[in-house]
């Protein structure tokens, strides 16, 4: 998966709808302090379902909601969408919330569940709390990772992550299976 543009609007310092194009190779963003830089990446892992927000510099959830300027009022919504372009096609992921409690997340524009938007990535090296995203001070985390969380790591960039989530989801239904019939024969056992 290829992340390939970026649209944001209403987001931290994005007042205006700005669509960032990620070329193939290496892409480079460059402003003054402040500017906007980070307020990208905060983008970037909002879409992939952030919940702490200390990780992307906010307070509260409304905080991600462009707070206005001299020259712009507040919005009264964020919206972020993620292209991404693998051999299937293309994909674009969303997330929105209003400052009156809407939020949204979207697969091609249709609502959707986080859920769907983690069962896509699982696996394929995008997402959240993995390696695609390296903040700063990041490096670091690695280099003095437990070996336990640098399998965790690895496990992911191989593609089997989403075996092991699969095997829990299937386990966690066993055992309710499990219980379930252990009613049954309780109740069978009960009517005589
Ligand atoms: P540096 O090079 O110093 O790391 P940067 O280019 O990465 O800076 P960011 O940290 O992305 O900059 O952006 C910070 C700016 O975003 C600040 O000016 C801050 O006021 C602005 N900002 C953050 N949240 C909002 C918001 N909700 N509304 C308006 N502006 C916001």
């Amino acid at each position: 998966m290829r992340l390939v543009s970026i649209f944001i609007k209403g987001f931290k310092s994005f007042a205006y709808p700005t669509k960032i194009d990620i070329s193939k190779g290496i892409t480079a963003i460059v402003g003054p302090n402040g500017s906007g830089k980070s307020n990208i990446v905060d983008a970037i892992r909002w879409v992939f379902g952030e919940q702490s927000m200390k990780t992307i510099r906010a307070d509260n959830r409304e905080d991600v909601i462009f707070a206005g300027s001299e020259k712009n009022p507040p919005a009264n919504s964020a919206v972020v969408k993620l292209t991404f372009e693998d051999e299937r096609g293309l994909i674009t992921i969303g997330r929105e919330i209003t400052r009156d409690g809407l939020s949204q997340y979207s697969i091609n524009d249709k609502p959707s569940r986080l859920r769907d938007i983690k069962e896509i990535f699982q696996g394929t090296g995008v997402g959240m709390d993995i390696y695609s995203i390296v903040g700063q001070g990041q490096v670091d985390k690695v280099v003095t990772a437990s070996p336990y969380e640098l399998r965790a790591l690895i496990e992911e960039a191989a593609g089997t992550a989403i075996y092991k989530e699969k095997k829990k989801q299937s386990l966690a239904k066993l055992s309710e299976t499990e219980a379930n019939l252990n009613r049954i024969e309780d109740i069978l056992f009960e009517l005589g």
